[in-house]
């Protein structure tokens, strides 16, 4: 009898590229707008780090995890996705959610500003649409820049819309 459910995917269908001394994270298959692509995990933190992607408003899961063995770098993927301005994934209840469609082998980003409030590192962005602005987190965005943003934030952020 023929099965009606789809052939499972890899459970991590995404691979890190190291270009330039720079990682990024690529789409290892082809992604619907709206599916889940892979989930954050680690261990959660009351504060900020380098590595750690805000869940919460004083949760913080910290993706960075020593590279013992094959297995511990899918557990910490989501540490290599960088930030664009206009990203094809965001982060929701610590899963990493298509924006769009997403092609095989296209970079995987999110915008940090849709999850930090207050990043622990700030830098210049290089994501080629936003002209290098200082990425550091929603508290730090004008009205305009949250204003565009407002159908992607988690609650947490959305209830200090005004802040
Ligand atoms: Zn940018």
């Amino acid at each position: 009898m023929q099965s009606d459910t789809a052939a499972p995917r890899p459970y991590y269908p995404v691979g890190i590229l190291r270009q330039d001394g720079r990682f990024h994270v690529l789409a290892g298959a082809f992604f619907l707008a709206g599916e889940r692509i892979m989930e954050l995990t680690g261990e959660a933190s009351d504060r900020p780090s380098r590595y750690s992607v805000q869940v919460g408003w004083q949760e913080h899961v910290e993706t960075w995890v020593p590279l013992e063995d094959d297995t511990s770098l899918d557990s910490c993927q989501v540490r290599y996705m960088n930030h664009s301005c206009r990203p094809n994934t965001r982060i929701v209840d610590r899963q990493v959610v298509a924006l769009r469609d997403i092609g095989v082998r296209e970079e995987l980003t999110f915008d940090y500003n849709t999850t930090e409030w207050e990043m622990a590192e700030s830098f210049p962005c290089e994501c080629g649409h936003c002209g290098g602005q200082r990425i550091a987190g929603f508290k730090i965005l004008s009205a305009e820049g949250r204003q565009s943003r407002a159908n992607q934030l988690p609650e947490y952020l959305r209830s200090r819309m005004g802040q």
